[in-house]
């Protein structure tokens, strides 16, 4: 007999993974798939962090870590957050963990208990919703629409709280839409939380150095609500670095300490090696992450101007990120030798079939209509892969 968990049964695949997976699968066939669908550097790690993992193997780095990382991890990531956040966080208000998104996981858990509302703005990155299920949550989705580059509002954010809202979840740079808060409307939603001690607010800023509208800004810098913020980060995206999983945490100490109980038990402390190369990313040279921001930028043009060229594509410019979110939504209903693209999740599917590039569908952004495009691949596969959606699209009638 076989027997899952309600808890299991209640989750969604990650759509990231299963698109990244199902061009994989299709390129072991020999198809030549222009893989879109996830998102990250297409760039080697920078070589001295490379040396440095190399180092930390030969000087025998391999044993047990610290539960929340090596003291030097910490003050690295401590002394990260004062020179480019103006933040300060002392190594007791710092946890590491296996990436961003098991520091995520760990604010939820330790923050979110059975029927707690979490507002999510969409579009959101598909791992939020999954994860506040996964605490016993309810998630509370705030649509916003492409005109408003995909920002809620104030007056949404005020009207969606209730005497049960826990946490809210900010991400900007955002995933999957590129969206980035300027200051000013990050002080809004500090003002309305302000007067609502019993909220947190999560905010994932994984894509801080990928970022086209100035200098980045956190919500944690407003001094009225700061106790209540959880700020994730870590180096997969600012450094190349997503394969060698490391995340961070800077938060109230009682919340750090409630996330290290957990990871006690759950995973340990991160991989030994990896936290010696996170060191070296964080405290080392910093032009590798700079060339990296220019080569995004180049490509968020590009991906404009290819994507602006294809009739009924609605795009809105991205921010940050190395995504765009356009609107598809002139294609449902079309349909090509009698198969019908109904929704997004048809248009990806035909995507890949017939133009052998690989998207991620909307709705597991919470945003049916759309798909995800991430341009974090060379300028020559982009102008390739642009060329054979058009000619592709062509075919929908
Ligand atoms: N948050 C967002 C918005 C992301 O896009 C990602 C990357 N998948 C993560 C968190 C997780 O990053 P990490 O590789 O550090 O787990
Ligand atoms: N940031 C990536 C994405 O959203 C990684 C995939 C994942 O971690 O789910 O595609």
């Amino acid at each position: 007999m076989e027997h899952l968990s309600e808890r299991i049964r209640k989750l969604a695949d990650s759509q990231t993974m299963a698109m990244n997976q199902k061009s994989r699968d299709l390129q072991a066939q020999g198809i030549d798939i222009i893989n879109l669908s996830v998102g990250e550097p297409d760039f080697p790690t920078p070589p001295h962090v490379k040396e440095a993992a190399k180092k930390a193997i030969d000087d025998n780095f391999s044993f047990y870590s610290p539960v929340g990382g090596y003291p030097d991890l910490k003050k690295a990531i401590s002394q990260k957050f004062l020179d480019e956040n103006g933040l300060v966080y002392g190594p007791a208000n710092i946890i590491a963990s296996n990436g961003a998104k098991h520091s995520l996981a760990n604010a939820l858990m330790v923050l979110v208990d059975e029927g707690d509302e979490v507002i999510v703005p969409a579009p959101y990155w598909v791992t939020y919703v999954e994860l506040v299920k996964l605490a016993g949550g309810t998630n509370v989705v705030l649509d916003s629409k492409i005109e408003n580059d995909f920002k809620i509002t104030p007056e949404q954010l005020e009207k969606a709280i209730t005497p049960k809202t826990r946490a809210l979840l900010l991400c900007s740079p955002n995933n999957p839409t590129g969206t980035v808060y300027t200051r000013e409307e990050l002080g809004r939603f500090a003002d309305i939380l302000a007067r609502h001690p019993d909220i947190f607010v999560i905010t994932d800023e994984i894509y801080e150095h990928i970022n086209f509208s100035g200098k980045h800004e956190s919500i944690a810098s407003f001094t009225g609500i700061h106790h209540r913020v959880v700020v994730i980060n870590g180096v997969s995206k600012a450094y190349a670095m997503t394969g060698w999983r490391i995340g961070y945490m800077a938060a109230a100490q009682w919340i750090v300490d409630a996330c290290s109980k957990l990871q006690g038990q759950f995973t340990s402390g991160p991989s030994s090696i990896s936290q010696k190369a996170a060191v070296a990313a964080l405290t080392g040279d910093k032009s590798y992450t700079v060339d990296m921001n220019r080569a995004f930028l180049r490509r968020r043009d590009l991906v404009m101007e290819l994507a602006g060229k294809i009739e009924g594509m609605k795009v809105s410019r991205p921010g940050g990120g190395f995504y765009i979110f356009p609107d598809i939504g002139s294609f449902c209903g079309l349909s090509a030798g009698g198969n019908v693209v109904e929704n997004d999740n048809d248009f990806c599917l035909f995507l890949l079939e017939h133009a052998h590039v690989a998207a991620v569908p909307g709705e597991a952004f919470g945003a049916p209509n759309h798909i995800r495009i991430s341009f974090a691949t060379s300028d020559d596969r982009l102008k390739e892969a642009f060329s054979r959606i058009e000619n592709a699209l062509k075919k929908l009638k």
